[in-house]
């Protein structure tokens, strides 16, 4: 009995020895080239240099890493000095380093203390060993190394924390003690409904708990922090994997009480599910290349919960429209991307009329906006997707045509789309700026969207003379 446990033991030591052997062949073969050099470099100016974090793991997974994060013992000035036109961003305590067209993080090994305010570490202090900058990094996927130090013969894999099993298990796990990390850093339990989305991970159940249990200490966190990791979150194959945890565990209640209180209200579209599950399917359902899209189908029904009467939600799109304004206020998503995605939300509930005048489409397109007409088809295209219904009805695919066409058309639609302006009326037929102009310019765009044919400059100012003449006094005159 004993003799074959050891053998066993024997084998799954060869086997592992093999494994790492061959992780490391793997990884010279994955490391850029241009990565290697940098580790050659600070070697052989005497450093300890590595390769780190989520390029890492993801060279690992075999997926395309976004940027190379290095690591090394090298004090900021010595990398500077090392590579000269590189950059120390002090905020960051980074060095950036630029070879060819690329740039690379280059970072001294840190240890960090005393999380007094749940955010950042009160005291950062420089390293001297790979290992303890590792042990502050947050999963044991992320806290993985390969590179070496002076004297080592080779680069091979650092990984004190079991990072590699769990990345094949394909688990999160928190590198050390889960309610202590999270009590630092509330930022990490974001991180790992976050990375949970992106990688297609579970959460260990420790992990899983520690969340759970202190959930309410993300309402520490600034909301761009968080809304840096949102973003990345919605750029997940099915954002619904991170959403669905921040909800299970409690972040989602902390981060938008507003999302959180749509779990439990009735929606009779899917049958058994609720307002949240409708939010879920219909994130999911829209492309993950269309950021703005996405994040418009994650609010898209932020108002229905206060709405709520008698099962409707009377004007759910315009008060959702505010609240999803001042949530991405609150998580500093970029003013132009909030605006885009208020308008979104402020026009889900379009009708796709059949009976439609073409002046009716050209004044949707108006409204809409130019610039979001083909996005608010597709948020609604995810909408009906969310709500089990056919996603390519024809009533919806024929006004959208209308509309394209109508845009293609390119149709005055707006003030400075006319052929004559307040310039023009005030030269031509004597008018004084204010009000009257104003309202003036106002009606004959409207009569130009009914009519496009009178966008001619002749045209427009007989228009304008009728108008001011007493046909429509009462639409232009003073008030
Ligand atoms: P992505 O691929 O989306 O960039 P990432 O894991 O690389 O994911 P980054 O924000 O780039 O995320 O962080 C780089 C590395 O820094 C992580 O892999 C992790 O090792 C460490 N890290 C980042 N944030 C934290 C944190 N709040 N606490 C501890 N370690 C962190
Ligand atoms: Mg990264």
């Amino acid at each position: 009995m004993a003799a074959r446990d050891a053998e066993n033991d024997a084998l799954d030591e060869a086997r592992d020895a093999g494994g790492a052997e061959e992780a490391d062949r793997d990884l010279a073969v994955l490391v850029p080239t241009a990565v290697v050099a940098l580790i050659d470099r600070l070697v052989g100016a005497g450093h300890a240099a590595y390769v780190v974090g989520g390029s890492l793991r993801d060279a690992l997974l075999g997926r395309e890493a976004a940027d190379w994060d290095l690591a090394t013992d090298a004090r900021p000035e010595e990398i500077v000095a090392l590579f000269p036109g590189s950059v120390y961003e002090n905020r960051f305590g980074t060095v950036a380093v630029r070879l060819e067209d690329d740039v690379y993080e280059v970072t001294t090994f840190r240890t960090e203390h005393d999380y007094a305010d749940l955010r950042r570490p009160h005291r950062v202090e420089f390293g001297e060993e790979i290992e303890a900058d590792l042990a502050r990094r947050d999963f044991t996927v992320n806290a993985m190394a390969w590179g070496r130090a002076p004297g080592d013969e080779a680069n091979e894999l650092v990984d004190p924390h079991g990072g590699r099993d769990d990345l094949g298990a394909r688990t999160l796990h928190a590198v050390g003690e889960p309610d202590v990390r999270f009590q630092e850093d509330a930022l990490r339990m974001v991180r790992a409904v976050r990375l949970a989305a992106t990688l297609g991970f579970d959460i260990e159940p420790a992990t899983l708990a520690a969340i759970t249990a202190s959930a309410s200490l993300a309402g520490h966190l600034s909301g761009e922090r968080i809304g840096a990791e949102l973003g990345k979150l919605l750029a997940a194959p099915r954002p619904s994997v991170g959403l669905a945890l921040a909800q299970r565990t409690g972040l989602l209640a902390i981060i938008s009480p507003e999302l959180a209180a749509q779990r439990g209200i009735p929606q009779n579209k899917v049958p058994g599910e609720d307002l949240w599950d409708h939010t879920l399917r219909t994130v999911d359902a829209t492309p993950a290349e269309r950021p703005v899209v996405r994040l418009a189908a994650l609010v898209h029904d932020i108002g229905k919960p206060s709405t709520l009467a008698d099962g409707h939600f009377p004007h759910h799109e315009v008060v959702g429209a505010e609240i999803a304004d001042a949530l991405l206020r609150r998580l500093h998503f970029p003013r132009e991307v909030a605006e885009q995605v208020v308008r979104l939300v402020r026009h889900h509930m379009f009708a796709a009329d059949p009976d439609a005048t073409d002046a009716a489409v050209r004044r949707f397109v108006k409204r809409i906006g130019p610039d979001l007409l083909d996005a608010q088809f597709a948020l609604r295209r995810a909408d009906d997707l969310g709500s089990g219904m056919d996603p390519d009805d024809p009533g919806v695919r024929s006004f959208a045509e209308r509309a394209q066409r109508e845009l293609r058309a390119a149709h005055p639609l707006d003030r400075g789309d006319l052929a004559v302006d307040g310039n023009d009326l005030m030269a031509e037929l004597g008018l004084t700026p204010g009000p009257g102009l104003g309202r003036l310019i106002d009606e004959l765009l409207e009569r130009v969207i009914v009519d496009p044919s009178l966008n001619e400059r002749g045209s427009l100012l007989r228009l304008a003379q009728g108008i001011l003449s007493g046909v429509d006094r009462g639409a232009v005159g003073p008030s």
